[in-house]
Protein backbone atom coordinates (compact mmCIF):
# COMPACT_ATOMS: atom_id res chain seq x y z
CA UNK A 1 0.00 0.00 0.00
CA UNK A 2 0.98 3.72 -0.86
CA UNK A 3 2.22 5.21 2.15
CA UNK A 4 -1.05 6.74 3.83
CA UNK A 5 -0.21 10.73 3.98
CA UNK A 6 -1.60 14.36 3.66
CA UNK A 7 -0.68 14.43 0.13
CA UNK A 8 -3.16 11.52 -1.22
CA UNK A 9 -5.91 12.67 -3.16
CA UNK A 10 -8.93 13.10 -0.84
CA UNK A 11 -11.27 10.35 -2.61
CA UNK A 12 -8.23 7.76 -1.50
CA UNK A 13 -8.19 9.16 1.99
CA UNK A 14 -12.09 8.81 2.11
CA UNK A 15 -12.11 5.42 0.70
CA UNK A 16 -9.64 3.79 3.63
CA UNK A 17 -11.32 6.05 6.38
CA UNK A 18 -15.12 4.37 5.18
CA UNK A 19 -13.35 1.27 5.32
CA UNK A 20 -11.50 0.68 8.27
CA UNK A 21 -12.77 3.87 10.61
CA UNK A 22 -15.88 3.74 12.86
CA UNK A 23 -16.77 7.38 13.44
CA UNK A 24 -18.46 8.41 16.80
CA UNK A 25 -21.61 9.74 16.74
CA UNK A 26 -22.25 8.85 12.96
CA UNK A 27 -24.21 6.97 10.42
CA UNK A 28 -20.87 4.79 8.99
CA UNK A 29 -22.80 3.76 6.45
CA UNK A 30 -24.51 7.31 5.34
CA UNK A 31 -21.31 9.02 5.74
CA UNK A 32 -19.08 6.17 3.87
CA UNK A 33 -21.35 7.48 0.65
CA UNK A 34 -20.26 10.77 0.65
CA UNK A 35 -16.77 10.97 2.60
CA UNK A 36 -15.51 12.17 5.39
CA UNK A 37 -14.00 15.69 5.18
CA UNK A 38 -10.28 15.09 6.14
CA UNK A 39 -8.77 17.90 8.12
CA UNK A 40 -4.93 18.35 7.59
CA UNK A 41 -3.86 20.99 9.48
CA UNK A 42 -4.78 24.09 11.84
CA UNK A 43 -3.47 27.43 12.78
CA UNK A 44 -5.44 29.66 15.34
CA UNK A 45 -8.90 29.42 14.34
CA UNK A 46 -8.48 28.56 10.89
CA UNK A 47 -8.69 24.48 10.14
CA UNK A 48 -7.84 23.12 6.47
CA UNK A 49 -8.78 20.26 4.44
CA UNK A 50 -7.47 18.11 2.79
CA UNK A 51 -8.57 19.89 -1.08
CA UNK A 52 -6.87 23.42 0.41
CA UNK A 53 -10.34 24.85 2.05
CA UNK A 54 -9.81 27.52 5.12
CA UNK A 55 -12.77 26.89 7.41
CA UNK A 56 -13.29 28.83 10.50
CA UNK A 57 -13.54 26.94 13.29
CA UNK A 58 -16.05 28.20 15.57
CA UNK A 59 -16.16 25.14 17.22
CA UNK A 60 -12.84 24.60 19.02
CA UNK A 61 -13.18 21.00 17.70
CA UNK A 62 -15.21 19.42 19.99
CA UNK A 63 -14.91 22.61 22.80
CA UNK A 64 -11.69 21.98 23.54
CA UNK A 65 -9.15 24.05 21.75
CA UNK A 66 -9.56 27.22 24.05
CA UNK A 67 -5.78 28.61 23.09
CA UNK A 68 -6.34 27.56 19.39
CA UNK A 69 -4.31 25.78 16.96
CA UNK A 70 -0.85 25.75 16.52
CA UNK A 71 1.13 26.49 19.82
CA UNK A 72 4.45 25.46 19.59
CA UNK A 73 5.12 25.78 22.88
CA UNK A 74 2.86 23.12 23.98
CA UNK A 75 4.36 20.56 21.28
CA UNK A 76 7.68 21.34 22.70
CA UNK A 77 6.22 20.92 26.27
CA UNK A 78 4.91 17.08 25.06
CA UNK A 79 8.01 16.41 22.99
CA UNK A 80 10.37 17.28 26.09
CA UNK A 81 8.44 15.36 27.96
CA UNK A 82 7.71 12.53 26.11
CA UNK A 83 11.93 11.80 26.05
CA UNK A 84 12.62 12.22 29.82
CA UNK A 85 9.81 10.24 31.39
CA UNK A 86 7.28 8.76 28.42
CA UNK A 87 5.32 7.12 31.29
CA UNK A 88 4.58 6.15 34.52
CA UNK A 89 1.68 5.47 36.26
CA UNK A 90 0.63 6.62 39.64
CA UNK A 91 -0.82 3.75 41.40
CA UNK A 92 1.91 2.23 43.46
CA UNK A 93 3.06 4.47 45.60
CA UNK A 94 4.65 6.57 42.69
CA UNK A 95 4.00 9.91 41.69
CA UNK A 96 6.06 12.31 38.72
CA UNK A 97 6.40 16.02 38.62
CA UNK A 98 3.72 17.06 35.58
CA UNK A 99 1.63 15.27 37.83
CA UNK A 100 2.83 16.74 41.22
CA UNK A 101 3.58 20.14 39.15
CA UNK A 102 -0.70 20.25 37.89
CA UNK A 103 -2.43 19.07 40.98
CA UNK A 104 -0.64 22.29 42.53
CA UNK A 105 -1.26 24.24 39.70
CA UNK A 106 -5.11 23.25 39.93
CA UNK A 107 -5.73 23.73 43.53
CA UNK A 108 -4.45 27.08 42.90
CA UNK A 109 -7.04 28.27 39.77
CA UNK A 110 -9.73 26.23 40.95
CA UNK A 111 -12.53 28.02 43.37
CA UNK A 112 -13.19 27.45 47.19
CA UNK A 113 -11.23 23.90 48.35
CA UNK A 114 -11.34 22.01 45.70
CA UNK A 115 -7.68 21.25 46.20
CA UNK A 116 -7.25 17.46 45.20
CA UNK A 117 -7.90 15.92 41.61
CA UNK A 118 -8.26 12.57 40.58
CA UNK A 119 -7.30 12.19 36.82
CA UNK A 120 -8.34 10.30 34.21
CA UNK A 121 -7.83 10.47 30.67
CA UNK A 122 -11.35 11.92 29.34
CA UNK A 123 -14.61 13.56 30.53
CA UNK A 124 -16.31 10.61 30.26
CA UNK A 125 -13.73 8.83 32.70
CA UNK A 126 -13.77 11.64 35.04
CA UNK A 127 -17.48 11.40 35.51
CA UNK A 128 -17.35 7.81 35.78
CA UNK A 129 -14.66 8.44 39.19
CA UNK A 130 -17.46 10.61 40.36
CA UNK A 131 -20.19 7.99 40.39
CA UNK A 132 -17.99 5.86 42.43
CA UNK A 133 -16.20 8.58 44.46
CA UNK A 134 -19.52 10.29 45.35
CA UNK A 135 -20.69 6.59 46.20
CA UNK A 136 -18.09 5.47 48.22
CA UNK A 137 -18.19 9.02 50.25
CA UNK A 138 -20.90 8.02 51.90
CA UNK A 139 -20.46 4.44 52.65
CA UNK A 140 -17.38 5.88 54.37
CA UNK A 141 -20.18 7.75 56.07
CA UNK A 142 -21.90 5.13 57.36
CA UNK A 143 -24.59 5.72 54.33
CA UNK A 144 -24.21 3.34 52.13
CA UNK A 145 -27.60 3.57 50.74
CA UNK A 146 -27.09 7.13 49.60
CA UNK A 147 -25.99 6.56 46.48
CA UNK A 148 -28.85 7.95 44.38
CA UNK A 149 -27.34 10.57 41.57
CA UNK A 150 -29.83 13.19 40.15
CA UNK A 151 -29.38 14.21 37.16
CA UNK A 152 -31.09 16.41 34.15
CA UNK A 153 -32.95 15.15 30.88
CA UNK A 154 -30.87 16.43 27.61
CA UNK A 155 -27.90 16.45 29.87
CA UNK A 156 -24.33 15.19 28.36
CA UNK A 157 -21.81 13.73 30.87
CA UNK A 158 -20.26 11.45 28.63
CA UNK A 159 -20.15 8.08 26.22
CA UNK A 160 -18.85 5.77 28.65
CA UNK A 161 -21.35 3.23 30.86
CA UNK A 162 -21.19 5.85 33.51
CA UNK A 163 -21.62 8.90 31.57
CA UNK A 164 -24.09 7.89 29.34
CA UNK A 165 -26.15 6.96 32.37
CA UNK A 166 -25.47 10.32 34.08
CA UNK A 167 -26.45 11.61 31.02
CA UNK A 168 -29.85 12.61 29.58
CA UNK A 169 -29.74 12.40 25.77
CA UNK A 170 -32.81 11.20 23.97
CA UNK A 171 -30.52 10.21 20.93
CA UNK A 172 -28.28 7.90 23.72
CA UNK A 173 -30.90 5.93 25.72
CA UNK A 174 -32.03 2.28 24.41
CA UNK A 175 -28.43 2.17 22.81
CA UNK A 176 -27.03 0.87 25.86
CA UNK A 177 -27.41 3.22 28.42
CA UNK A 178 -28.61 3.68 31.03
CA UNK A 179 -27.22 0.69 33.06
CA UNK A 180 -26.14 2.10 36.19
CA UNK A 181 -29.03 2.16 38.27
CA UNK A 182 -29.72 4.49 40.45
CA UNK A 183 -29.77 7.88 38.30
CA UNK A 184 -32.17 9.70 38.26
CA UNK A 185 -33.27 12.57 35.99
CA UNK A 186 -35.11 15.84 36.07
CA UNK A 187 -35.87 18.35 33.27
CA UNK A 188 -33.64 20.44 31.92
CA UNK A 189 -33.87 24.44 32.05
CA UNK A 190 -34.80 25.34 28.68
CA UNK A 191 -36.91 28.10 28.26
CA UNK A 192 -37.16 28.13 24.64
CA UNK A 193 -38.21 24.96 24.15
CA UNK A 194 -39.94 23.89 27.38
CA UNK A 195 -41.15 26.91 29.36
CA UNK A 196 -44.84 27.01 27.98
CA UNK A 197 -46.68 30.37 29.25
CA UNK A 198 -44.01 31.04 32.34
CA UNK A 199 -42.06 33.68 32.53
CA UNK A 200 -38.08 32.66 32.23
CA UNK A 201 -37.44 33.59 36.27
CA UNK A 202 -40.68 30.80 37.28
CA UNK A 203 -39.77 28.43 34.87
CA UNK A 204 -36.04 28.22 36.15
CA UNK A 205 -37.37 27.89 39.58
CA UNK A 206 -39.73 25.60 38.63
CA UNK A 207 -36.55 23.39 37.18
CA UNK A 208 -35.24 23.26 39.52
CA UNK A 209 -36.91 22.80 42.90
CA UNK A 210 -37.54 19.40 40.49
CA UNK A 211 -34.81 18.67 42.34
CA UNK A 212 -35.97 19.36 45.66
CA UNK A 213 -38.93 17.36 44.73
CA UNK A 214 -37.05 14.36 43.93
CA UNK A 215 -34.97 14.56 46.94
CA UNK A 216 -38.33 14.35 49.06
CA UNK A 217 -39.58 11.57 46.75
CA UNK A 218 -36.70 9.27 47.18
CA UNK A 219 -36.20 10.22 50.94
CA UNK A 220 -33.14 12.58 51.56
CA UNK A 221 -30.84 9.84 53.00
CA UNK A 222 -31.05 8.19 50.02
CA UNK A 223 -29.59 11.07 47.62
CA UNK A 224 -26.00 11.38 47.16
CA UNK A 225 -25.58 14.20 44.46
CA UNK A 226 -26.98 16.30 41.91
CA UNK A 227 -24.92 16.47 38.84
CA UNK A 228 -25.10 19.49 36.01
CA UNK A 229 -23.34 21.17 33.44
CA UNK A 230 -23.33 24.98 34.57
CA UNK A 231 -24.58 25.80 30.94
CA UNK A 232 -25.44 22.64 29.06
CA UNK A 233 -22.86 22.08 26.03
CA UNK A 234 -24.09 19.61 23.73
CA UNK A 235 -27.36 20.06 24.87
CA UNK A 236 -27.55 23.03 22.72
CA UNK A 237 -25.81 25.50 24.80
CA UNK A 238 -29.46 26.06 27.31
CA UNK A 239 -28.55 28.82 29.26
CA UNK A 240 -30.33 28.44 32.33
CA UNK A 241 -32.79 31.19 33.78
CA UNK A 242 -31.03 33.67 36.25
CA UNK A 243 -33.30 32.29 39.01
CA UNK A 244 -32.12 28.23 38.72
CA UNK A 245 -28.90 27.90 39.79
CA UNK A 246 -29.34 29.91 43.19
CA UNK A 247 -32.18 27.62 44.05
CA UNK A 248 -30.39 24.20 43.37
CA UNK A 249 -27.24 26.03 45.51
CA UNK A 250 -30.05 26.39 48.02
CA UNK A 251 -31.36 22.63 47.80
CA UNK A 252 -28.50 21.18 47.75
CA UNK A 253 -27.54 23.01 50.80
CA UNK A 254 -30.71 22.08 52.42
CA UNK A 255 -30.61 18.92 52.18
CA UNK A 256 -26.71 18.22 52.24
CA UNK A 257 -25.95 16.66 49.16
CA UNK A 258 -23.19 17.24 47.16
CA UNK A 259 -23.23 19.19 43.82
CA UNK A 260 -21.10 17.99 40.82
CA UNK A 261 -20.82 20.76 38.57
CA UNK A 262 -19.63 19.16 34.77
CA UNK A 263 -17.08 21.72 33.75
CA UNK A 264 -15.57 19.51 30.85
CA UNK A 265 -16.95 22.53 28.25
CA UNK A 266 -17.46 25.63 30.58
CA UNK A 267 -13.95 25.10 32.56
CA UNK A 268 -10.62 26.85 31.14
CA UNK A 269 -12.14 30.24 30.44
CA UNK A 270 -15.28 29.26 28.03
CA UNK A 271 -17.37 31.42 30.13
CA UNK A 272 -15.02 34.28 30.53
CA UNK A 273 -14.49 33.34 34.00
CA UNK A 274 -11.87 30.54 35.01
CA UNK A 275 -15.22 28.03 35.66
CA UNK A 276 -18.36 28.11 35.00
CA UNK A 277 -18.87 27.58 38.49
CA UNK A 278 -17.38 31.30 38.74
CA UNK A 279 -19.81 33.05 36.85
CA UNK A 280 -22.97 31.00 38.19
CA UNK A 281 -21.99 31.51 41.52
CA UNK A 282 -22.27 28.36 42.53
CA UNK A 283 -20.04 26.42 45.23
CA UNK A 284 -19.43 22.68 43.53
CA UNK A 285 -18.30 20.01 46.00
CA UNK A 286 -16.49 18.13 42.70
CA UNK A 287 -15.90 19.44 39.06
CA UNK A 288 -15.40 17.13 36.10
CA UNK A 289 -12.72 18.56 34.22
CA UNK A 290 -11.13 17.81 30.70
CA UNK A 291 -11.49 19.66 27.14
CA UNK A 292 -9.70 23.01 27.90
CA UNK A 293 -7.56 21.64 30.98
CA UNK A 294 -5.29 20.40 27.66
CA UNK A 295 -6.87 22.54 25.15
CA UNK A 296 -7.51 19.18 23.12
CA UNK A 297 -3.65 18.87 22.55
CA UNK A 298 -3.28 15.65 24.50
CA UNK A 299 -6.24 13.74 26.03
CA UNK A 300 -6.68 14.49 29.50
CA UNK A 301 -9.51 14.44 32.13
CA UNK A 302 -9.99 14.45 35.80
CA UNK A 303 -12.21 15.50 39.04
CA UNK A 304 -11.42 18.29 41.26
CA UNK A 305 -12.32 17.36 45.11
CA UNK A 306 -13.60 19.67 48.00
CA UNK A 307 -11.14 18.53 50.97
CA UNK A 308 -13.89 17.16 52.99
CA UNK A 309 -14.94 14.95 50.54
CA UNK A 310 -10.89 13.98 49.32
CA UNK A 311 -10.85 13.48 53.37
CA UNK A 312 -12.74 10.81 53.95
CA UNK A 313 -11.85 9.10 50.95
CA UNK A 314 -8.24 9.31 52.03
CA UNK A 315 -8.87 8.45 54.97
CA UNK A 316 -10.97 4.92 54.22
CA UNK A 317 -7.85 2.84 52.58
CA UNK A 318 -7.27 1.64 49.23
CA UNK A 319 -10.03 3.13 46.53
CA UNK A 320 -9.59 0.93 43.85
CA UNK A 321 -10.43 2.80 41.09
CA UNK A 322 -7.77 4.10 38.46
CA UNK A 323 -6.73 4.31 34.88
CA UNK A 324 -3.20 3.53 33.03
CA UNK A 325 -3.38 6.83 31.74
CA UNK A 326 -4.33 8.63 35.43
CA UNK A 327 -2.20 11.50 35.50
CA UNK A 328 -0.32 10.41 32.28
CA UNK A 329 2.94 12.73 32.43
CA UNK A 330 2.87 14.16 28.77
CA UNK A 331 -0.77 14.81 29.39
CA UNK A 332 0.00 16.75 32.58
CA UNK A 333 2.72 18.27 30.94
CA UNK A 334 0.78 19.59 28.02
CA UNK A 335 -1.56 20.50 30.26
CA UNK A 336 0.32 22.81 32.76
CA UNK A 337 2.03 24.47 29.86
CA UNK A 338 -1.69 25.17 28.76
CA UNK A 339 -2.89 26.95 31.71
CA UNK A 340 0.85 28.65 31.83
CA UNK A 341 -0.35 30.19 28.51
CA UNK A 342 -3.78 31.17 29.70
CA UNK A 343 -2.50 32.95 32.45
CA UNK A 344 0.04 34.47 31.36
CA UNK A 345 -1.39 35.51 28.42
CA UNK A 346 -4.64 36.66 30.47
CA UNK A 347 -6.40 35.32 28.49
CA UNK A 348 -9.58 34.20 30.42
CA UNK A 349 -9.59 38.05 31.55
CA UNK A 350 -9.54 39.19 27.46
CA UNK A 351 -12.55 37.10 27.34
CA UNK A 352 -14.08 38.67 30.14
CA UNK A 353 -13.21 42.51 29.55
CA UNK A 354 -13.20 42.68 25.38
CA UNK A 355 -13.60 39.88 23.22
CA UNK A 356 -16.61 37.84 24.36
CA UNK A 357 -18.88 41.09 25.17
CA UNK A 358 -18.02 42.07 21.58
CA UNK A 359 -18.92 38.37 20.55
CA UNK A 360 -22.20 39.04 22.30
CA UNK A 361 -23.03 41.94 20.98
CA UNK A 362 -22.86 40.39 16.79
CA UNK A 363 -24.23 37.47 17.95
CA UNK A 364 -27.58 38.45 19.99
CA UNK A 365 -28.16 40.66 16.20
CA UNK A 366 -28.45 37.79 14.61
CA UNK A 367 -32.06 37.56 16.62
CA UNK A 368 -32.85 40.16 13.38
CA UNK A 369 -32.85 37.35 11.12
CA UNK A 370 -36.48 35.75 10.51
CA UNK A 371 -35.85 32.39 11.12
CA UNK A 372 -33.62 32.63 14.28
CA UNK A 373 -36.02 33.09 17.25
CA UNK A 374 -33.70 33.44 20.55
CA UNK A 375 -29.36 34.09 20.76
CA UNK A 376 -27.83 32.83 23.68
CA UNK A 377 -24.27 33.68 24.71
CA UNK A 378 -22.13 33.09 27.56
CA UNK A 379 -19.08 33.99 26.69
CA UNK A 380 -17.62 32.47 24.27
CA UNK A 381 -20.21 29.75 23.96
CA UNK A 382 -23.63 30.27 22.44
CA UNK A 383 -26.79 29.49 20.78
CA UNK A 384 -29.51 30.74 18.40
CA UNK A 385 -32.69 28.82 17.87
CA UNK A 386 -34.17 28.44 14.67
CA UNK A 387 -37.82 28.33 14.55
CA UNK A 388 -40.78 29.23 11.90
CA UNK A 389 -42.54 31.51 14.07
CA UNK A 390 -40.42 33.59 16.92
CA UNK A 391 -43.43 34.65 18.67
CA UNK A 392 -45.20 31.37 19.01
CA UNK A 393 -41.43 29.72 19.60
CA UNK A 394 -43.00 27.13 17.26
CA UNK A 395 -41.68 24.17 15.44
CA UNK A 396 -40.67 23.15 11.88
CA UNK A 397 -43.22 21.08 10.17
CA UNK A 398 -39.91 19.10 9.00
CA UNK A 399 -38.77 16.44 11.65
CA UNK A 400 -36.58 18.35 14.31
CA UNK A 401 -33.34 19.30 12.94
CA UNK A 402 -33.78 18.82 9.70
CA UNK A 403 -33.48 22.35 9.35
CA UNK A 404 -30.73 22.29 11.65
CA UNK A 405 -28.64 20.08 9.46
CA UNK A 406 -29.53 22.13 6.40
CA UNK A 407 -27.59 24.96 7.84
CA UNK A 408 -24.91 22.87 8.92
CA UNK A 409 -24.06 22.21 5.51
CA UNK A 410 -24.69 25.32 4.52
CA UNK A 411 -22.09 26.56 7.29
CA UNK A 412 -19.59 23.66 6.01
CA UNK A 413 -19.69 25.26 2.46
CA UNK A 414 -19.19 28.54 3.63
CA UNK A 415 -16.22 28.03 5.45
CA UNK A 416 -17.53 27.86 8.95
CA UNK A 417 -18.11 24.89 11.59
CA UNK A 418 -21.27 26.10 13.52
CA UNK A 419 -22.78 23.00 15.32
CA UNK A 420 -26.55 22.27 15.19
CA UNK A 421 -28.30 20.61 18.04
CA UNK A 422 -31.68 19.56 16.48
CA UNK A 423 -32.83 23.02 15.18
CA UNK A 424 -30.32 25.11 17.72
CA UNK A 425 -27.07 26.42 16.11
CA UNK A 426 -23.97 26.43 18.78
CA UNK A 427 -21.06 27.94 18.72
CA UNK A 428 -18.11 27.76 20.78
CA UNK A 429 -15.15 29.17 19.35
CA UNK A 430 -11.74 29.68 20.84
CA UNK A 431 -10.95 32.03 23.32
CA UNK A 432 -8.33 33.66 21.26
CA UNK A 433 -10.41 34.67 17.95
CA UNK A 434 -10.19 38.03 17.33
CA UNK A 435 -12.97 40.94 16.53
CA UNK A 436 -11.97 40.85 12.90
CA UNK A 437 -12.02 37.13 12.75
CA UNK A 438 -15.75 37.06 14.80
CA UNK A 439 -16.65 39.49 11.78
CA UNK A 440 -16.26 36.69 9.65
CA UNK A 441 -17.93 33.96 11.96
CA UNK A 442 -21.07 36.24 11.87
CA UNK A 443 -20.83 37.22 7.84
CA UNK A 444 -20.26 33.18 7.45
CA UNK A 445 -23.34 32.50 9.88
CA UNK A 446 -25.58 35.26 8.15
CA UNK A 447 -25.03 33.90 4.45
CA UNK A 448 -25.78 30.58 5.74
CA UNK A 449 -29.10 31.63 7.22
CA UNK A 450 -29.92 33.11 4.07
CA UNK A 451 -29.21 30.04 2.38
CA UNK A 452 -30.81 27.87 4.83
CA UNK A 453 -33.94 30.28 4.81
CA UNK A 454 -34.25 30.32 1.02
CA UNK A 455 -33.88 26.07 0.87
CA UNK A 456 -35.94 25.54 3.55
CA UNK A 457 -39.60 27.89 1.50
CA UNK A 458 -38.26 26.20 -1.55
CA UNK A 459 -38.82 22.85 -0.11
CA UNK A 460 -42.22 23.93 1.75
CA UNK A 461 -40.40 23.27 5.10
CA UNK A 462 -41.17 26.83 6.41
N1 LIG B 1 -19.20 16.22 30.18
C1 LIG B 1 -19.52 17.21 29.35
C2 LIG B 1 -20.27 18.39 29.89
C3 LIG B 1 -19.14 17.17 28.01
O1 LIG B 1 -19.49 18.16 27.19
C4 LIG B 1 -18.40 16.07 27.56
C5 LIG B 1 -17.93 15.97 26.12
N2 LIG B 1 -18.57 16.73 25.19
C6 LIG B 1 -18.11 15.05 28.46
C7 LIG B 1 -18.52 15.15 29.77
C8 LIG B 1 -17.36 13.84 28.03
O2 LIG B 1 -16.05 14.15 27.81
P1 LIG B 1 -15.13 13.20 26.88
O3 LIG B 1 -15.69 13.26 25.50
O4 LIG B 1 -13.77 13.78 27.04
O5 LIG B 1 -15.22 11.85 27.45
Amino acid sequence: MNVISNHMPTADLQRLDAAHHMHPFTAGSELAEKGARVITSAKGVMLTDSDGHQILDAMSGLWCVNIGYGREELAEAAARQMRELPYYNTFFQTTHVPAIALSAKLAEIAPRDLNHVFYAGSGSEANDTNIRLVRHYWAQKGQPDRNIIISRTNAYHGSTLGGGSLGGMSGMQNQGVPVIPGIHHIDQPDWWSEGGDMSPHDFGLACARQLEDAIKQHGPDRVAAFIGEPVQGAGGVIVPPDSYWPEIQRICDDYGILLIADEVICGFGRTGHWFGSDYMGIRPDIMTIAKGLSSGYAPIGGSLVCDEVAQVVNDAGDFNHGYTYSGHPVACAVALENLRILQEERIVENVCNKIAPYLADKWTQLTDHPLVGEAKIVGMMGSIALTPDKAARAKFKADAGTVGLHCRGRCFDNGLVMRHVGDRMIIAPPLVITESEIDTLIDRAVQSLDETYDLIRAEGLY
